[in-house]
Formats: C-alpha cells, structure tokens, sequence
C-alpha cells in the first residue's frame, strides 16, 4: 500500500541522500561504538554539516526551515539502519523544540546554532531514582539564590548523557505546598556549570552505543537567564511536548518493525532445510503474513498521525495508543523474526538480534505501555 504521507520529490531526495551518508559515515563502525558505549562526537558534526541536525529550525538560527517531515525521514532512516544509539531524533525532536518553543530570543540566539552545526549536544533530564512514570514526583529542587539557581539532586537514565553539552533538567522550584503542576521549572544547564557531575555510563541489555548516565546536582549554580520559560511552567511545558515525544518512539518502532519484516523475508527464501527454501514452510508464511497484516496496520495509524501531527492537531490520546501498541508490535515482529533466524538469530552479527534487543526499550520510556493505557483509559471517561 502506498503511504498517506505526501512526501515531495525533495523529500525523497532527502531520504536517498541520508540513506547513503549513513552508509558512507557509520557504515560498519557501529559495532565499535557500541562496544565503547558511546557515538564519538565526530558523527555529530557530520549530521551538523550535512543538515541533518533541526532541520526544522529557521534559517536566522542557522537551520533549514523545512517542514517536519524531514525529521520523520531521519528518525525512520535511523531507525531502518539499526543506529539505534545515535540519538539525533532526541536532540533534534525531542529536546531542540523546548528552546525553541519555551525560551527567549536572547536563549535561542544563543543555544540553537551550536544544536544545528552538531557542536552543542542536547539531553533532557526528568527521570530520578525515586520518580520515572510518577514525574510529579520529582526531588531535585532549584533554589534562587542573588542571580542565579542553584539546583540539588540526581536525575538518571539520562540519554546523551555524557556527550550532552547542554542538559534541560526539571526541577522542583515551588514548596511542598505548591499544587504539583506549578511546582516545576526547566533549566539549561551547561557543560562545566560548576556543581554538575556526571556518572560512569549505565550498562543496558540493549541501546549500547547510546550514553545513558546517572547527573548529579550538588550545590550547582546555574545563571538566572538559564531558566527556561517563566518560572514554575516546567510540568505544563512537558506534558504539552509529550505528543512529540511519543511520536518519535512511534516512528523508530515503526520503520524497525517494516526492516525487521523485509530482511526476514529476504532471509527465509535464502536458507534451506529438509530440501527446500525456509519461505515455503506453511508456519513460515502463515507467520509472515500475520507480522505483515500487522505492520501493514500500523503503518495506516502510523501515517494518519504524522499528518495529523504536521497539521498542528492535538492527537495526544491516539499518539499515546500508538505509542502502546505500535511500539508492542515492534517487540514482537523482531521477536517472531528472529525465531525463524534460528540460531543466527541469536549472533550479533545478524541484524535482526540489534532489531530485538534495541526495540525492547521502545515501550519504557517516554512513557511505559502500562503509563499509556492509563491515558487512553482516562479519555474514555474510565
Ligand atoms: C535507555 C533509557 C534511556 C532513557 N532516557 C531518558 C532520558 O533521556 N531522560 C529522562 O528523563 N528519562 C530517560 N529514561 C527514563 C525512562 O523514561 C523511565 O525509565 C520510564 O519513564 C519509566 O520509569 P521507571 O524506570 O522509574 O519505572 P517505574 O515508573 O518505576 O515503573 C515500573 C513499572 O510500573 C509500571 N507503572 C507505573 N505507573 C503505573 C500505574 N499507575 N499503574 C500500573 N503500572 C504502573 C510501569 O509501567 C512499569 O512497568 C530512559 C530510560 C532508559 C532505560
């Protein structure tokens, strides 16, 4: 089925042209990175000097100006190659768009042209120890202090951990008698503020080349102009990028899901047992036409919300079903697959076992499956 989206001529040439710099810039040196578990900072600039990095972002900051489309392209190309850890969706879609929408001028003159030409890396800190799915829970506080903030805690499973340049960090700036929606602000808190130590990476199943670190906030001074937005914003600022947020993780699941098929498929008409192709067993192709149905759904649902989400409309709840189900069926097409991999399946060296392992997170964070259904409950008034 064709898809709904209308990407342009220029739009397909953008695609064929990021599909052959990721060969051409990553290619196979994945592994290595992934065994480092980390991106060197080199690829960045690459992005940067491609274009590749907010590509949304106005021409006065140094940016494209182009329609978002050009972001799905790279987060599904992304995506479809299997660099997982490079996580210039996040930079890009996730947290560029908090200074651009929240910050003032002076803050977007200041911060966006580094995010564009890849020599300021971002990340976005929420999650603590004692508060992931219960954000409003949070513990790291920002005290004001003459002219600047001085913020104490400790934020984990920080992506972009160590490379990040500049992090947005929410912390808890009203008491405990504040209604807890006005009781955050977003920070940007830069590279060498004093105060502001990192930890050593965290070792993940999966996602290895991706710098998840614990952040620690000791007495950290950071300067009054680096408040983002007015002060005790910071939760309403979050929910209101969540539907981004989540469409990010829905695109990459998606096109994972779509490789994951076309690859197997490949794959079982190539291997050979009891004298004939892999493909013309019965349970392979009553489980290939099931994956199929599947993925051929999801990419409808899929497709209707990037328009809808290019349109400017508020499609939270269907983003968030999105988000739960599109992001399970991923699991389970690169799982399904796999299985027909038999053994090679189970060897890094075969695509399929990154495709499993990666996806796994796709249904934790931004938000868990179980968060989701919460969301889709409530709006049915349950
Ligand atoms: C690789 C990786 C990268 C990450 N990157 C970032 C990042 O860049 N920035 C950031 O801020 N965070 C990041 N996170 C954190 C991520 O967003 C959280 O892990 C996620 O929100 C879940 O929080 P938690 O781990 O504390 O789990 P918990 O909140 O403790 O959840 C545990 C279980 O309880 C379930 N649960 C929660 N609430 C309910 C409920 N009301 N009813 C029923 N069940 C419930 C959950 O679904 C889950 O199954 C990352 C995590 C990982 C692993």
């Amino acid at each position: 089925m064709e898809r709904t989206v209308q990407f342009s001529e220029g739009h397909q040439i953008f695609r064929e042209s990021f599909r052959k710099f990721l060969m051409k810039e990553i290619g196979d040196r994945y592994p290595q990175w992934e065994a480092a578990g980390i991106v060197p900072r080199e690829i960045w600039k690459k992005f940067g000097d491609n274009g590749y990095l907010l590509p949304w972002a106005p021409e006065k900051y140094g940016g494209a100006g182009a329609d978002w489309l050009y972001s799905v392209i790279i987060i599904e190309e992304l995506a479809r190659f299997g660099a997982n850890g490079v996580f210039v969706p996040l930079h890009n879609d996730i947290v560029a768009p908090y200074i651009y929408t929240y910050g003032s001028e002076e803050q977007r003159k200041r911060w966006l042209p580094g995010c564009i030409t890849g020599d300021t890396i971002l990340a976005l800190a929420m999650t603590e120890p004692e508060a992931g799915s219960d954000l409003a829970s949070i513990r790291t506080t920002a005290k004001r202090d003459g002219d600047a903030w001085v913020l104490n805690g400790q934020k984990t499973f920080i992506s972009n951990g160590h490379l990040s340049d500049l992090v947005i960090v929410a912390a808890r700036t009203g008491g405990s008698d504040a209604p807890p929606h006005h009781a955050m602000s977003l920070f940007v808190v830069e590279r060498g503020a004093p105060g502001f130590t990192r930890g050593e990476l965290i070792k993940k199943i999966g996602l290895k080349a991706q710098d998840t670190a614990e952040l620690f906030f000791d007495d950290c001074r950071v300067p009054a102009d680096n408040l983002l937005g007015p002060e005790g914003q910071g939760f309403i600022f979050l929910m209101q990028k969540l539907q981004q947020e989540r469409l990010v993780c829905v695109l990459a699941s998606q096109a994972a899901a779509e490789k994951c098929l076309e690859i197997t498929i490949d794959y079982v008409k190539e291997r050979k047992l009891f004298g004939r192709p892999l493909s013309k067993f019965q349970n392979t192709q009553f489980l290939l036409a099931e994956l199929a149905s599947q993925v051929t759904a999801g990419r409808c649902f899929v497709d209707e919300l990037i328009n809808n989400h290019a349109a400017g409309k508020d499609v939270t709840t269907e983003t968030c079903m999105a988000k739960y189900w599109i992001c399970e069926t991923a699991i389970k097409v690169a799982d399904r697959c796999l299985q027909l991999y038999g053994g090679y399946g189970y060897c890094t060296e075969y695509p399929i076992s990154r495709f499993f392992i990666d996806g796994r997170i796709q249904t934790i964070y931004a938000g868990t499956s179980e968060v989701m259904k919460l969301i889709v409950a409530r709006s049915m008034g349950l």
